[in-house]
């Protein structure tokens, strides 16, 4: 019998609009057969206080107790479920003309919730695709993931590699180890399309899955300022919006990053596009120091950080951090230029963000316009029902 996890009186509320976590504190009592069959991860059922059917899931030890799987009674989770999640995930995605696209061959497959898959990240680069898996649930799930995969695929899929040995609770002392879960790849680094350009991803080695698939868009918002402009690109990692800068025909484009890696790879993405002679230098350094004496040199700032805010717990020093990195730029950019400026915390609401940049304009008293504000791309998508799953926050501004 599967487990079943009763809630306490009233505790259905959030889950009977399809909000898909139990928190641990709405659970009154677990219900199984034998101890061994509430391990973490265990696909159990919930249950109003008076018994009544709410949802299948996976169960986890933390303080989200239970991610939803389904709230159909009807719906078993077995290998035709698995299949069926991913070939609608797949059929999204070829409605967003992401599939078979003649420019672009990497795009997020499974955006977690945002997918009916709360746990799970699948990111496609060309013939692979990168299995992430953030609960112990998926973890555990792997081998019917990767068999729906290829159910759905079929040859257009030549490896399956797992890594999920940095995303996984590290209190579930899985010990996880990265690999290729079918097929495999002979080489580290992979030439990817996005746009028609080309960038050198390392889904072994790279940060999250290799590339930051949820800036396609910005980055070509990018190109469409970058015309005769002078740019820095802070926390530039593989060099993405510098190589859009440069073919919207940018004078100059400064990459930096912290990693020494991350600035290798920018150069090299450059030159992949450009070869040896563009004008592009790129440097590894702090972002924040970086930015404190750049003078009126740049006319295209674009600020990218790191998630500062992992928690809402650390919170308030996150935002100082936000604002401090904002007020530099804002404070030295030229007149009339661009600044583009992010944040990755989901934590950190439009908002908040939006208030954030506003005392940083304040602080650094220019006179500033919003021209665009932008969000995650539409192969990130929100369940509507969890609105948690909004986390890319952008603004482009002007200053004067
Ligand atoms: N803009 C990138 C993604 C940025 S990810 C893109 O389009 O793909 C964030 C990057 O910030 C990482 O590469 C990380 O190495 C870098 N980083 C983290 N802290 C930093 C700091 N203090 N200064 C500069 N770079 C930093």
């Amino acid at each position: 019998m599967i487990p079943q996890i009763h809630l306490r009186r009233g505790k259905e509320e959030s889950l009977l609009r399809r909000h898909p976590w139990v928190f641990s504190g709405a659970v009154d009592y677990i219900a199984a057969e034998e101890e061994s069959e509430i391990a973490e991860g265990a696909l159990v059922e919930v249950r109003t206080h008076a018994g009544d059917f709410i949802a299948r899931g996976h169960y986890q030890i933390g303080s989200i107790a239970v991610r939803v799987l389904t709230f159909d009674e009807a719906e078993t989770i077995d290998a035709a479920w698995w299949e069926h999640r991913i070939g609608v995930a797949l059929h999204v995605r070829r409605t967003l003309g992401l599939v078979e696209s003649p420019e672009t061959d990497c795009y997020r497959l499974v955006h977690g919730e945002g997918d009916g898959l709360p746990g799970l990240v699948i990111d496609i680069y060309d013939r692979t695709a990168v299995v992430q898996c953030h609960s112990v649930g998926m973890y555990r799930a792997r081998l019917d993931i990767a068999a729906a995969l290829r159910a759905v695929f079929g040859d257009r899929l030549a490896a399956i590699y797992d890594k999920s040995s940095q995303t996984l609770p590290h209190k579930a002392g899985l010990n996880a180890v990265d690999g290729y879960l079918w097929g495999a790849s002979d080489r580290k680094a992979h030439v990817v399309h996005e746009h028609g350009r080309q960038f050198l991803v390392n889904w072994e080695e790279g940060q999250k899955t290799g590339f930051f698939l949820d800036q396609r868009e910005n980055r070509e918002l990018v190109m469409r300022y970058a015309a005769g402009r002078t740019v820095l690109n802070t926390f530039c990692y593989t060099g993405g919006f510098s190589v859009y800068a440069l073919a919207g025909g940018a004078r100059e484009v400064c990459s930096v990053d912290s990693s020494e890696r991350a600035v290798h790879l920018a150069d090299e993405n450059v030159r992949l596009n450009f070869g040896d002679d563009a004008p592009h230098t790129a440097a590894a350094a702090d972002a924040v120091e970086y930015l404190k004496n750049i003078g009126d040199r740049y006319d295209l700032i674009i600020l990218d950080p790191p998630a500062f805010a992992k928690h809402h717990k650390v919170l308030g020093n996150a935002m100082q951090g936000y604002k401090r990195l904002n007020a530099r730029a804002l404070a030295q950019i030229k007149s009339g230029g661009i600044l583009f400026t992010f944040s990755c915390s989901q934590a950190v609401s439009k908002e908040l963000f939006r208030t954030t940049v506003f005392s940083a304009a304040a602080i650094a008293g220019r006179k500033v316009r919003i021209l665009h504000q932008l969000t995650q791309p539409a192969d990130h998508p929100i369940d509507i029902y969890h609105p948690e799953g909004e986390y890319l926050k952008g603004l482009v501004l002007y200053v004067e």
